[in-house]
């Protein structure tokens, strides 16, 4: 199974290709030379990947030709709206309504949403929100793969397991040989077309060395590659552009000033924020996002959180829950309702309806292994799928017990796969660059 169908490049518009997928059609960057139209590409994110062969082309496509129809037809009946719903809860109604006709919600609606308490209410919202991620994302689903490269981390963020406080942690580095050989592996034996490289702020790792690291992925690869590796800084940033990434993955956490600097000793929103906005104007896409259940957080709060998510131009938003882990200063406080995240989840894509991909985050999967279902029929959209060698997983504990830690990523595709199918979900990206 591919991660990304092969589209037929139709021609060009500048900088982008047109591109057609049985007879959809999507704009994306180019960045290769010597494309023509009528060649074949896989895109992600946006992004012209790689060419791929006619041969390679048309075998992929098809054994996709029927199948991508037919999981379109899935999914719009399971996404129909309920008119019942719809006739008792007025004001949820009004809200999809306005955001259909492509009006953004205020601060005060998004809050509205998150204030729900009534269950036939929230169901409603939750039914309203995948409608929405229908209407405007159509049945694609994002599969990006992550590698989890270092656990060395110099900061000590208050609910991190892997941050710098948590001296009693074994600490690996992966070599860049490792490193080269679990993103072989996550492309050429399991189809990925998009990876997310990630490790806490190591120290030891220079810019150098990533710069290296990310310029050979790149040529070996075709791969599109995000980064995340806390905050590097701007000419960090610039560098690692320039070497091949085309993401940054860096949660700002909270939108509250005073609640991050808490959370966050010797660091600021203000630094979090210059940082993913410069990454954004370099050019990259931007995953991003919060916590929920952070001690102190109020709707008010998350209702601003998703709306500065909106504000950074976010490609993808990771809102997931607060995980205590023992080892850190936050080990008391609980973690948060699994239909709590969910609800988040619903609202945020009220808020950020056809700007936004939302993804499933692991730790929502570490509350409750059903909950991935639950978020995908709540309006998410995305999935990661754990790509470390599994002998180095268990050691980039942010938070105990992750869903995933053990299992092969053959099993975790497989899981994925027949789950996004049931759904009438087709692991692809096609969403962006949408005409
Ligand atoms: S959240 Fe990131 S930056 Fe903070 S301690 Fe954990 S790995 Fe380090």
């Amino acid at each position: 199974m591919c991660y990304a169908i092969p589209g037929r490049i139709k021609g060009f518009e500048g900088k982008f290709v047109l591109v057609d997928y049985f007879g959809e059609e999507r704009k994306a960057i180019n960045e290769l030379k010597g494309l023509h139209a009528g060649d074949y590409v896989y895109a992600q994110g946006g992004f012209v990947i790689t060419r791929v062969s006619a041969k390679e082309a048309e075998a992929t496509l098809s054994t996709w030709k029927d199948l991508f129809f037919e999981l379109q037809e899935i999914d719009k009946e399971g996404s129909k709206l309920s008119p019942w719903g719809g006739a008792r809860y007025t004001k949820v109604r009004d809200l999809k309504d306005k955001v259909v006709t492509g009006e953004k919600l205020t601060r005060e609606e998004t809050k509205y949403l998150l204030d729900i308490k009534d269950t036939g209410e929230l169901d409603f919202l939750l039914n309203a929100a995948n409608y929405i991620r229908q209407r405007h994302h159509s049945n694609s689903c994002c599969v990006h793969g992550i590698v989890e490269i270092s656990n060395y981390c110099a900061e000590g963020c208050g609910y991190c397991g892997i941050s710098c406080l948590n001296t009693g942690l074994k600490r690996y580095r992966m070599s860049a040989d490792e490193i080269f050989e679990a993103v072989r592996s996550a492309v050429e034996d399991h189809g990925f077309k998009a990876l997310v490289l990630q490790s806490g702020e190591d120290p030891s790792r220079t810019i150098d060395e990533l710069v290296f690291i990310i310029s050979e992925i790149k040529r070996r690869f075709g791969v599109l590659i995000f980064i995340s590796f806390g905050e590097v800084g701007k000419s960090a940033l610039s560098r690692l552009y320039e070497a091949g990434a085309r993401g940054v993955l860096l949660r700002f956490e909270t939108s509250d000033a005073d609640l991050f600097a808490r959370l966050h000793p010797g660091s600021t929103l203000e630094a979090r924020l210059a940082e993913i906005r410069h990454a954004n104007e370099l050019g990259y896409l931007i995953i991003t996002g919060a916590l929920i259940g952070l001690p102190g957080q109020t709707s008010e709060m998350i209702a601003r959180d998703i709306e500065l998510a909106g504000e950074l131009n976010v490609e993808m938003l990771s809102m997931g829950p607060f995980l205590p882990h023992p080892l850190t200063p936050m080990a008391n406080v609980p973690a948060p309702s699994v239909a709590g995240i969910v609800k988040a989840l619903a609202a945020a894509r009220f808020a950020l309806s056809s700007q936004v991909k939302t993804l499933v985050t692991t730790g929502l999967e570490t509350l409750a292994p059903e909950a991935r279902r639950e978020a995908l029929m709540a309006g998410a959209n995305s999935v990661m799928l754990n790509v470390t060698p599994l002998e180095r997983r268990a050691l980039y504990e942010i938070y105990p017990g992750r869903a995933h830690q053990d299992d092969a990523i053959q099993t975790q595709i497989t899981d994925t796969i027949t789950l996004l199918e049931g759904l009438g979900r087709a692991p692809t990206d096609l969403s962006i660059g949408k005409q």
